[in-house]
């Protein structure tokens, strides 16, 4: 019954049970049927009058699924109201109210200026463009909006376009917000006008180091470790929280939140820098390149900034502003991330109505790899008994899902892909318009960066792409790029793929031969041709000129034997039939040609004037063949014609050097689009990580010894997920098999073509096309020259010997041969076979480490292959299986196998831990086992005073005021305290036994821990906890005092119960285990006593004087939770609901009498996790008891 639907919502807008729109009264139906009227006024230009408009659904039966609107105001209605009804767009589909609500928001975006003059309407908000454009308005200058703004005595507009308070309620919440994001593990801080209600941005960072990223994703990804990750919430009409933003609209949306995802080495930004990242068109990436040789082309900003865009910010930006609120609605019908995500997409490819019941999969939970760390799957909308969320806190669990898990999520459209494609780099799905959008919205890598630091990486990618596709082994091409290129070659295309010149090799498994395709007939046209003025004429003058300046012509010289061609750009048609030419490319396959015309040089245009010209017959045809209409042979023999095109390395990168800016798509005579579209996505495509070892660019890495005159490559391969399971894989057989050596190298060889596969699927059985007969998995041989030598190798399809066909003609490398060195689990007797060559049949169990190539290079001076030279710090292998490089065994450097070293400190540490190889694992970064972190710089670990102080209630509480009146947010705090520190005796304490373990990963983060508490203690008096560090002699054991409890609730009636005991704080002892940050510290209350819970007390104190929290047991702990978060948890447990009560029978505290003693706490403790199903720590008997055998505890 649509009519029907319509009226029904007709009426409930007019009902006002829900308040007409901003600006919107006096709606009533209209004359027609689907017609209806209402009025609007702008209500900050009470000046104007009121314009009536009328809005008319011309095929009313198919509202509300497809019906569009017409809206229109009558003559009298004035002009820029009129133009902007006429353009506002996004209206179909929409029901009557949200008609009402688009019109009202495009409306009210219509402020006259001073000058009279009308900014025209942004378009609307699902236009991802006028994101921009909208935060540009916000903040069109620069900091001084703010402080306007901020003194601005108008209200501030809301959702509901009602006035909103910032009373007392308005700031608990944001603190409450605010403290719920910092207790779940993050840093939190504001800037601006937070707590008024006014434009303000909201931080929440973690350290990258705390993410669980691998070291090689982390270079990958040009990520330092010591860095934060910042998501900053911008909230330019004043925080809201997650139920307000959910209530608005996407055009609501756009002006009341913006997220940026940024990486900085403080933990929060600067004002300016926050507005800055709001404002601040990132120029392209690709004008970046400069002398400075920034470390990421995506981070093109000035060096005195700190804040900048990480790898993926671009893309993942308005991917945030785009979704995560949408999202976040379906979360609240309880489906998780990935069932919002999928739903997402089902309404958006199919059309599904948002009001549609969701089908059951999508309640589907995700499954997750258990290699991901805590911080990356906790999910504050599972978290029980809440009823209102953080939305700083979601946004900041959906940007770790994203940036963390960035490898498993289209860069573009964000679906989940699925595929077994383990790669360290992010990138696209299959569709083509994804890869279109990667190549050409710049969310891809910098070819020019990547073409300047890793010039020898570049060639080998382009000789791998050479290869494979010149053997017809490709099986993915840069389709959806609309690439036009050179017409295909139809004598070689019809010989078909036997034809010996392109390099088909008789091997075991012949490419699969398709139903050809004829590619297009492409005219051919005659011209004379003058190789001095470098101009065509037209012997058969078409009626139009068929090229254009820039367009890319091959052209053939009429009458020689070999069919030789030159490839060159239009340069001029001005005087068509004659036209210029931009000098011709001498593709290597034509030599001869260019000898031929002697005159033709390629750097200087000798152009005498006065010569005749002298017209020799060619023929050309136009880059004009649509490479998505090939098939595959033909894409193969195309791509190769087109690499035949692209200049050497050293050549891309001198006109890099020369030129400004320093980018390839200038160079337009040189390099057709098409050869640099290919170009580009020969390198986008990649994504391994592969660093160079030779070279004058290399990064100064040691060479393996034993491979002498071979190029190097280090090599990652692989998610970063890939790198954990390898790790829990090794760590689990080296346990069982107590090895010595947990892990052991052996070689793996394969063809060239082979390689550009490789290295984008990873190594796994179907790469293994030969060679079975030890049975499946993946081969590796022993010796090296097992895997490069002819003999014996041809059986078992190792090799890829000298091959003259079918090698990019421009590489400086010249490949001939590749063969990887991979560190695989040392468990040869477990392997599929283990003679004569190891075949491992758990993929898992395998990672690769180097490329080693052997190069022909026509000039030995064009490359540089570093010195055999036996590294200084030798990688300690298993002596039994050390595999032989050429001529002897081969020795590593230490530091290339850094993924399994504690950390890359040079503090000398290293050589110490050398001897054990189970504990060098320890630290490896595995998410079970994190690294611990190296927090050196104590300034950035301190949370500023600011950003502390927001997180606490304020001491009084006052009148609901109106936005408006001046509130200021430092009054919140500053009732004095009655604490006075250090005056707690020690020697008065029962205190639990000393423990006496030293482990030095432990140690270390406990002392960082103290250093970075007794840092905020000293900056921040009131803090309502304290440690008198000086006092604890032992890092394992703390004595804690928490005060000033009046600061979080005034009425607490544990704050009387205090006074009449003359109890100035609690005390509190914590103690640590060996395995912290592992396991969670046990806390326990020494003095004053409480009641029970059932005594009528509470605050999380137990029977005993134990502190019980979930987040104080394995069940709710979490390693990257910093101390400073968990003594204010602590604190707030103590005076949440229901809160805690002294003992007061238990006479005055301070005497001993009054303590809580040690085992009763333990007892306590035991006895509370039990009640909860909580798991008690192992060891936490020993430790509590002090004892050493934990079946001996006490009942
Ligand atoms: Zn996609």
């Amino acid at each position: 019954m649509p009519r029907r639907q319509f009226i029904n919502d007709l009426q409930k807008a007019q009902d006002n049970a829900t308040p007409l729109p901003h600006g919107i009264f006096g709606l009533q139906q209209g004359d027609d049927d689907g017609q209806f009227e209402f009025e609007f006024l702008a209500p900050t230009d009470p000046a104007q009058e009121a314009v009536k408009i009328t809005a008319l659904i011309p095929d009313v039966s198919e509202y509300p699924k497809s019906h569009e609107y017409m809206i229109f105001c009558g003559d009298d209605a004035p002009r820029h109201i009129a133009s902007a009804l006429e353009i506002v767009r996004g209206t179909n589909r929409k029901t009557v109210f949200e008609l009402l609500d688009i019109v009202s928001a495009t409306l009210n975006r219509l402020s006259p200026d001073k000058d009279g003059d009308i900014g025209m309407p942004d378009s609307q908000a699902d236009d991802l463009e006028s994101e921009d454009e909208v935060d540009d308005d916000v903040y069109d200058s620069d900091h001084e909006a703010f402080e306007i703004s901020a003194q601005h005595t108008t209200t501030v507009p809301t959702p509901n376009g009602k006035p909103r308070t910032t009373g007392r309620a308005f700031r608990t919440r944001i603190r409450e917000d605010l403290r719920i994001a910092k207790s779940a593990g993050f840093k939190v801080g504001h800037l601006g006008h937070l707590l008024d209600g006014h434009n303000s941005f909201v931080t929440i960072s973690i350290r990258m180091s705390k993410l669980g990223i691998s070291d090689e994703a982390m270079q990958a990804w040009h990520i330092d470790p010591k860095d934060y990750l910042i998501l900053i919430i911008q909230y330019p009409n004043g925080y809201k929280t997650n139920e307000e933003l959910q209530s608005c609209d996407s055009l609501r949306l756009a002006p009341n939140l913006g997220m940026r995802l940024c990486a900085s080495k403080k933990y929060k930004p600067t004002l300016q820098e926050a507005i800055k990242a709001f404002t601040t068109v990132k120029k392209s990436d690709r004008d970046s390149i400069s002398s400075t040789d920034l470390p990421s082309a995506e981070a093109p900003v000035a060096e005195e900034d700190n804040l900048r865009d990480t790898f993926i910010s671009k893309p993942l930006n308005g991917f945030f502003q785009e979704r995560l609120v949408p999202l976040l609605r379906y979360r609240s019908a309880g489906l998780d991330w990935c069932g919002a995500e999928n739903w997402f997409t089902e309404i958006t490819n199919n059309g599904a109505s948002g009001a549609d019941a969701v089908p059951d999969k999508f309640y589907e939970p995700e499954k997750l790899h258990n290699s991901l760390p805590p911080v990356a799957t906790a999910d504050h909308y599972t978290a029980r008994r809440v009823t209102q969320y953080s939305f700083p806190l979601l946004a900041m669990q959906f940007a770790l899902r994203h940036f963390i898990r960035c490898t498993e999520f289209c860069l573009v459209c964000h679906r989940k892909l699925y595929s077994d494609i383990e790669a360290i780099k992010p990138y696209v799905c299959d569709q083509s318009l994804c890869l279109y959008q990667y190549m050409t919205l710049g969310f891809g890598p910098s070819i020019e960066h990547e073409i300047m630091t890793q010039p020898y990486v570049v060639d080998l990618l382009l000789s791998f792409c050479y290869s494979s596709a010149n053997s017809k082994r490709l099986k993915d091409f840069p389709d959806g790029l609309a690439m036009m290129v050179p017409p295909i070659d139809l004598a070689i295309y019809s010989a078909g793929p036997d034809l010996a010149s392109y390099g088909y090799r008789v091997g075991r498994q012949p490419p699969v031969v398709e139903k050809k395709v004829e590619p297009d007939a492409l005219p051919t046209y005659e011209v004379g041709y003058d190789a001095d003025r470098l101009e065509l004429i037209f012997f058969n003058m078409p009626e139009h000129c068929p090229v254009r300046r820039g367009s890319w012509i091959v052209l053939k010289m009429q009458g020689t034997v070999d069919a030789s061609e030159v490839h060159c750009r239009v340069a001029d048609v001005t005087y068509y039939p004659t036209i210029s030419i931009d000098p011709p490319l001498i593709l290597p396959t034509t030599a001869n040609f260019a000898t031929a015309q002697t005159t033709t040089s390629k750097t200087t245009k000798t152009v005498t004037p006065a010569t005749t010209p002298k017209w020799a017959q060619a023929r050309f045809q136009i880059y004009e063949q649509d490479f998505e209409k090939l098939d595959k042979n033909g894409k193969c023999l195309s791509i190769c014609k087109l690499l035949d095109t692209i200049p050497n390395v050293k050549d891309l990168q001198d006109y890099l050097a020369k030129n400004r800016p320093a980018d390839l798509k200038f160079w337009v005579n040189r390099l057709s689009p098409a050869a640099l579209s290919l170009l580009r996505w020969v390198i986008a495509s990649n994504r391994a990580c592969i660093m160079q070892v030779d070279g004058e660019t290399s990064t100064g890495q040691e060479r393996l010894f034993g491979m002498k005159d071979y190029m190097q490559f280090r090599f990652a391969m692989g998610a970063p997920d890939k790198e954990q399971r390898f790790i829990s894989e090794v760590r689990k057989v080296s346990d069982r098999k107590e090895s010595k050596f947990p892990t052991m190298f052996a070689w793996h060889g394969s063809p060239i073509y082979n390689w550009h596969m490789i290295i984008r699927e990873g190594l796994h059985f179907k790469n293994a096309d030969h060679g079975r007969a030890y049975g499946d998995g993946v081969y590796h041989a022993k010796e090296a020259s097992t895997s490069t030598g002819y003999s014996g190798m041809a059986a078992y399809g190792y090799g890829g010997q000298a091959n003259t066909q079918g090698r990019w003609a421009n590489s400086l490398l010249n490949v001939n041969s590749a063969l990887a060195l991979n560190e695989i689990v040392n468990a040869p007797d477990e392997f599929q076979s283990s003679n004569p060559f190891y075949v491992v049949q758990h993929i898992d169990w395998i990672q690769t480490r180097y490329l080693f190539v052997s190069c022909v290079p026509p000039d030995r001076s064009t490359i540089s292959i570093g010195q055999e030279k036996k590294p200084s710090n030798a990688y300690s292998q298993d002596p039994q299986r050390t595999p032989m490089g050429l001529g002897s065994a081969i020795v590593i450097p230490a530091s290339a196998i850094r993924s399994r070293l504690p950390e890359a400190s040079d503090d000398g540490a290293r050589t110490a831990r050398v001897k054990s190889p189970s504990k060098r694992l320890k630290g490896s970064g595995g998410f079970d086992n994190p690294i611990a972190i190296e927090d050196s710089d104590g300034d950035s670990v301190a949370t500023d005073a600011e950003d502390l102080e927001i997180l606490f209630e304020e001491a009084e509480p006052e009148p609901e005021v109106l936005v408006g009146s001046v509130v200021q947010p430092k009054a919140a705090v500053g009732t004095p305290t009655d604490f006075v520190p250090r005056l707690l005796d020690w020697s008065t304490l029962p205190i639990m036994p000393q423990p006496a373990y030293a482990d030095s990963g432990a140690t270390k983060r406990l002392m960082k821990e103290l250093n970075s508490l007794q840092k905020v203690q000293q900056s921040t008096p009131d803090l309502g906890w304290y440690i008198d560090v000086e006092k604890i002699d032992n890092p394992y054991q703390w004595i804690v005092e928490l005060h000033s409890f009046h600061v979080i609730d005034p009425t607490l009636k544990m704050i009387n119960d205090m006074k009449k005991q003359d109890v100035k704080s609690i005390v509190l002892e914590i103690q640590f285990q060996e395995d912290f940050p592992f396991s969670p510290p046990y806390v326990r209350v020494i003095r004053p006593r409480f009641l029970s819970l059932g005594q009528g007390g509470g605050g999380h104190i137990v029977l005993g004087g134990a502190m019980c929290m979930e987040l104080l047991t394995n069940t709710g702990w979490s390693s990257v939770s910093s101390m400073e978060s968990v003594l204010m948890q602590i604190r707030l447990a103590i005076a949440s609901d229901p809160p805690a009560r002294l003992d007061m029978s238990s006479g005055r505290s301070g005497h001993g009498q009054a303590d809580y003693g040690v085992t009763e706490g333990a007892d306590g403790y035991i006895r509370a996790c039990n009640a909860h199903g909580w798991k008690i720590p192992p060891g936490f008997k020993e430790m509590a008891y002090g004892i050493r055998d934990a079946g001996s505890a006490p009942p």
